[in-house]
C-alpha cells in the first residue's frame, strides 16, 4: 500500500467467494440473500427488524418518511455531520435546524440541546424528528436524549453510520432501546461494507413494514398486509399503498454484507487496538486525543486528533498538508453543515450558534485507522506528528 487513507474497506477471499456465488445464482436482485442479511444484521445489533437499502442516505430518507415527516415539519441534527443527516428532511419538504456539539466527543451537547428545546417550545418551533449522530464511533448519550424526546414529543433516528459495533452503557448501537429507528452506512470507509449500502433498524413492526414498502416503490407483496382482501389468493397480485422509490439493496451487496458481518467484532477490536497505540505514542502537549469514559465503547470509525494551541487553525492546515504530502490521506470531519453554500442560501444559520462545531472543523484531523495497518506505519505517523509539534511550537 502506498497511500494510507483515514479509513478503508478490508476484503478477503471469503468475501470474494460469497459475491461470486451470488453472481452465479438465479437472483441478482430481490432474492433470498437480502432477507438473510437483514435477519443477521438484526441479530448482531439486537433489534427486532432491519430494512436493507442502497445507502445510508436512503435509510435516512425512508426513516423520516416512515415517521410521517412532512412539508413544514422541523428536523434537527448535529452540526458536525455528513450532509445526508440533514438533507433527508429537506427532501420531504421540511425545515432544518442544527445542534452544536461537545468539542471533546464531537457529538451533540445534550445540555445545549435541552436549552434549545426550551427556547423552541416557547416559540412553538419544536422539531418533529431529531437525528443524533454517533460521531467517529462514539455513541451519543441516548438515554438522556430519549428522556428529552418524551418531554418534548419528538421522534429519534440515530445516525449510526460510524458506530456499528459500538456500545453505550452496555447497549449495542442499533438496538433502538432509546430511539425509534437507527440507521447505518455500509460505504467502504465505514466499519463493514457492501460497496454502497445502508440499513435501518427498529423494534416497531409497523415502522419496518413502512420502510420495506418505501424502498420498493411503496409496494407490498405480503398477503397479510394487503388492503384489498379479495385479492389474497391471486399469485401475481401486489399493491402500492404509499409513495416510494427504488432504494433496494441488491443480492451482490447483501452477500458481501453477510460475509463482512461476521467480522465486525474483529474489525472493531483491531480499530480499538490502533486507537490505544495512538493514545500511547502521540505525546505532544499540543494534542487533544480521544480518551473515552468507560460507559462508551467506540467502533473507532475515525481517530480524530485535535490541536491545542492558540494557532490551531494555522497548525491544522500545516500538519494536514505535510501528512498528505507523505501519502497519509488524512481528512477533516466535518465542515459544519450550515457552512455549505446550499445551507447558507436556504437557511442562513448563524456561526455564533455553532462555535464548538466550527472550532472542531478548524482544529481536528482524522488520521489513518483501519484493520491491518502495520505497527511500522503507525509509528511513522506518530513520529511525524510528534516531531511536527517539536518544530512548530
Ligand atoms: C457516510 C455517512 C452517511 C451517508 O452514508 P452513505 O451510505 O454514503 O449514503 C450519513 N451520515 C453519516 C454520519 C455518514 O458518515
Amino acid at each position: 500500500m502506498k497511500n494510507f487513507p483515514y479509513s478503508r474497506q478490508i476484503i478477503n477471499n471469503t468475501d470474494i467467494k460469497a459475491v461470486e456465488k451470488v453472481l452465479k445464482s438465479d437472483f441478482l436482485t430481490q432474492g433470498p440473500v437480502v432477507e438473510k442479511f437483514e435477519k443477521k444484521f438484526s441479530q448482531f445489533v439486537n433489534s427486532k427488524y432491519s430494512t436493507a437499502v442502497n445507502s445510508a442516505t436512503s435509510a435516512l430518507y425512508i426513516a423520516c418518511a416512515a415517521l410521517n415527516f412532512k412539508k413544514d415539519d422541523i428536523l434537527w441534527t448535529s452540526c458536525n455531520t455528513f450532509v445526508s443527516s440533514a438533507n433527508c428532511g429537506i427532501h420531504l419538504g421540511g425545515k432544518i435546524d442544527l445542534i452544536d456539539i461537545d468539542y471533546e466527543t464531537g457529538n451533540i451537547d445534550v445540555n445545549l440541546f435541552e436549552k434549545k428545546l426550551q427556547k423552541a417550545k416557547k416559540r412553538n418551533k419544536l422539531p418533529k424528528i431529531v437525528i443524533p449522530v454517533h460521531f467517529s464511533g462514539i455513541p451519543t448519550e441516548q438515554d438522556k436524549i430519549w428522556n428529552l424526546s418524551r418531554k418534548y414529543k419528538f421522534k429519534i433516528i440515530e445516525d449510526a453510520s460510524h458506530s456499528l459495533g459500538s456500545k453505550y452503557k452496555k447497549n449495542i448501537t442499533g438496538n433502538c432501546k432509546w430511539s425509534h429507528i437507527t440507521i447505518f452506512s455500509l460505504h467502504p470507509v465505514k466499519i463493514i461494507t457492501t460497496a454502497e449500502g445502508g440499513v435501518a433498524t427498529t423494534n416497531d413492526k409497523n415502522l419496518n413494514i413502512k420502510m420495506q414498502m418505501l424502498k420498493n416503490s411503496g409496494i407490498t407483496k405480503n398477503k397479510k398486509n394487503f388492503k384489498n382482501k379479495t385479492k389474497q389468493d391471486l399469485a401475481w397480485y401486489y399493491e402500492q399503498q404509499i409513495l416510494g422509490m427504488n432504494m433496494r439493496m441488491n443480492e451482490i451487496s447483501a452477500a458481501l454484507g453477510l460475509s463482512q458481518l461476521q467480522k465486525v467484532k474483529k474489525f472493531v477490536i483491531e480499530r480499538n487496538k490502533i486507537a490505544n497505540f495512538y493514545n500511547k505514542n502521540l505525546n505532544s502537549k499540543f494534542l487533544l486525543l480521544p480518551k473515552l469514559r468507560k460507559i462508551f465503547y467506540s467502533s473507532f470509525h475515525l481517530y480524530v486528533i485535535k490541536i491545542r494551541s492558540k494557532n490551531y487553525k494555522f497548525m491544522q492546515k500545516k500538519l494536514f498538508n505535510e501528512l498528505r504530502k507523505d501519502n497519509f490521506f488524512v481528512q477533516v470531519h466535518y465542515l459544519p453543515v450550515h457552512q455549505h453554500p446550499y445551507y447558507r442560501r436556504k437557511f442562513n444559520l448563524k456561526n455564533v450558534d455553532f462555535k464548538h462545531s466550527i472550532k472542531h472543523a478548524e482544529s481536528s484531523i482524522s488520521i489513518p485507522i483501519f484493520p491491518g495497518l502495520k505497527k511500522k506505519i503507525l509509528l511513522k505517523i506518530c513520529n511525524k506528528i510528534n516531531n511536527f509539534f517539536k518544530v512548530n511550537q
